[in-house]
């Protein structure tokens, strides 16, 4: 995408985000169609919320030692593109014009290995639980500026890129609710949303 196709984004990142760049990220591969959002949901330890740990993780900065639950998790080096607070607060790691390691494993429209090809959004929240309105909003702000700049046909969550690998955001996240917000056609989502 040129850099000045429009002022909401500059070489892939989001002017209402706050940069955070992380290390892990990498080339999309050569001609990569960028159709694909993938919802997320990760908090740090699980279930608490606003402190900070999701963006060391995805800086490499996190202390292992801090937590019994960080010993499981020690050494991961990942990232999202966005990560969205309890609050609405959004932040971007990785630029949308580079290949975030957010999926793993992954299938979904045809396709194989995600990450090569789509945008990941990590909503603060416990997977299976309910998100925030704030959240919603800026989700909702957030995909509609990634409809307009990238040729954004589908909207997922991991657990339907990666059935029965992750089952992240789970139960609790509202697609009707983000449906209705975009107006995109219902093709645009899973079938069981
Ligand atoms: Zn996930």
């Amino acid at each position: 995408m040129p850099t000045d196709t429009t002022a909401l984004w500059q070489g892939g990142w989001y002017r209402f985000a706050r940069r955070l760049e992380s290390p892990n990220h990498g080339q999309q591969p050569d001609g990569a169609l960028i159709d694909l959002i993938v919802i997320h949901s990760i908090s740090l330890p699980p279930g608490e919320f606003g402190t900070g740990k999701v963006q060391q993780l995805f800086t490499n900065t996190l202390d292992w030692d801090e937590h019994p639950y960080f010993q499981g998790i020690r050494g991961l080096q990942v990232s999202s593109h966005f990560f969205i607070s309890r609050e609405g607060a959004l932040w971007q790691f990785v630029s949308c014009d580079e290949r975030a390691w957010h999926a793993g494993e992954s299938s979904y429209r045809g396709r194989t290995q995600c990450n090569d090809d789509s945008i990941g959004i990590e909503l603060e929240g416990l997977e299976g639980n309910s998100f925030e309105a704030a959240q919603y909003e800026t989700l909702s702000d957030l995909c509609a500026s990634l409809v307009q700049a990238y040729p954004v046909a589908h909207i997922a969550g991991h657990e339907h890129i990666a059935p029965g690998r992750k089952n992240d955001p789970g139960a609790g996240f509202n697609w009707p609710a983000l449906r209705q917000s975009l107006a995109l056609p219902s093709q645009c989502f899973p079938s069981n949303t």
